[in-house]
């Protein structure tokens, strides 16, 4: 379709590429034509293999599109155009990402001497983005050899050549592949320029948490390739490759990786050397009401100031460890402060976690029960008693699909109530007549709370 790979382009006067803009307009058109069409019985294969023959030859269009930047920067076509880089020029003159910019910067400054790469492209044996890498490393390896040991630029660029065409020309070689042997070739060249460009990512590393106005968070971080290392080992020990019927987006299961870490450290973190041997916590104050989902009852808030919506209470609530706090409800100080205990004891977790293996998630998941939290499948603040028979292990993301959905439910049935025009408190769900309903809501850091025991949660 487009033979550009043997011809090069004439020097060209301006306009000199109208004619191939009016055949890639063509070019366009047809593919737009051949998407329309319905693909027959049995001609998917055939489609596919001609989907791949036509990106090869747009391949080949986007080379010889270089070939013109070559000449174009050349022929000092940068000077007073207001960039000093060819790359920045395609950025900003094409409006195009930086890192498809950089792929045609890169082919069109490809060092004369990869005349071999070149011939190999041409002969259909790799693909641009090989030759871009070639290119790329082989000019990294010259620009930062050893002078003494190289003075010439020429002997080098065909040794790093010769070994990176040779891996580009076997079989089922990727482009990460030549980019980790141009990485290897660029340490061993110059180790002591390998040592100072780590050292200067290993400078610019950062990280930002900012909570926002709106309760919502942003984090950030980047750094040097060692710690991404460390960082992606950890990452993937809390979660492999996705499991059939796992809906997540790849950025929500990055995201609950990251909070499983978290969870699994505040879980350990007593034997942290800063911890002093006491476990690192998230502290909540709630009232019984707010658990119970009593309308009007004062929300569960955080050490941190953050107030938790139903659901996240709940689900927090769960396999945590319980602190009873009387306070006066006209100034919420403090009046009396319990002893903290365990929803479920140390014990009760154990003989639970001999019985089933995994998340106990009504559709199945496959997360292992030692890192889930224990769910009473009818909550403690219902009623419901701690015990073998009313535990399940959930993990973090299915305890929260739970208490969402519940906490969906509560708030629509509210609704209804409210709608029907009953303006009283309802009871609530489970609640033996326990509403709280003649007291005044805490004005402090949490109503007096009726746990059902002194000091501990019932079981
Ligand atoms: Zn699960």
């Amino acid at each position: 379709m487009f033979d550009h790979g043997s011809t090069p382009p004439p020097p060209a006067p301006a306009g000199g590429l109208a004619r191939a803009r009016r055949s890639l307009g063509e070019a366009a058109a047809h593919a737009a034509h051949a998407a329309g069409v319905d693909v027959a019985p049995g001609a998917a294969a055939d489609i596919g293999a001609e989907i791949a023959q036509t990106i090869t030859a747009l391949e080949q269009v986007k080379y010889a599109l270089c070939q013109n930047l070559a000449s174009f920067e050349k022929a000092g076509g940068l000077a007073g155009s207001g960039y000093g880089r060819l790359l920045d020029w395609i950025t900003h003159t094409a409006t195009m990402g930086r890192a498809e910019a950089a792929t045609y910067a890169r082919t069109a400054q490809l060092p004369e001497a990869l005349d071999e790469t070149t011939a190999a492209y041409q002969a259909g044996e790799i693909s641009l983005g090989q030759v871009e890498h070639i290119s790329f490393y082989t000019t990294k390896a010259v620009q930062e050899r050893n002078r003494t040991e190289w003075p010439q630029e020429a002997p080098l660029a065909r040794k790093a050549e010769e070994v990176l065409l040779g891996l580009a020309l076997a079989e089922s070689t990727t482009c990460a592949d030549i980019a980790t042997a141009g990485k290897r070739l660029r340490a061993r060249l110059n180790p002591k320029t390998h040592e100072r460009d780590y050292a200067q990512r290993y400078d610019m590393r950062g990280a930002t948490f900012v909570r926002g106005p709106d309760s919502e968070f942003h984090l950030e971080a980047w750094g040097d390739e060692v710690s991404a290392d460390q960082l992606q080992a950890a990452l993937e020990a809390f979660g492999g490759p996705p499991q059939p019927g796992d809906t997540r987006r790849p950025r929500q299961r990055l995201f609950d990786q990251l909070l499983d870490m978290a969870e699994h450290t505040l879980r350990t973190s007593g034997q942290l050397p800063s911890s002093g041997g006491q476990p690192a916590q998230v502290r909540i104050t709630v009232p019984l009401e707010a658990l119970r989902g009593i309308p009007g009852a004062f929300p569960a808030t955080s050490d941190y100031g953050t107030v938790y919506p139903l659901s996240a209470v709940r689900a927090a609530a769960k396999d945590c460890v319980l602190r009873r706090i009387v306070t006066d409800p006209l100034t919420g100080a403090p009046l009396d402060v319990g002893r903290a205990k365990r929803i479920f004891p140390v014990q009760a977790r154990i003989a639970l976690l001999s019985q089933v293996t995994s998340c106990q998630w009504e559709h199945g998941c496959d997360r292992p029960a030692r890192w889930c939290q224990i769910d009473h499948k009818q909550p403690w603040w219902e009623g419901g008693t701690t015990d073998l028979a009313n535990a399940q292990p959930l993990c973090r993301v299915h305890n929260l699909e739970k208490e969402h959905r519940r906490a969906r439910k509560h708030h629509r049935r509210q609704q209804q109530t409210r709608q029907a025009g009953n303006l009283h408190h309802p009871p609530g769900p489970g609640s033996g007549g326990e509403p709280g309903g003649g007291k005044p809501p805490g004005t402090g850091i949490g109503d007096p709370p009726a746990p059902p025991g002194p000091d501990h949660p019932p079981g």
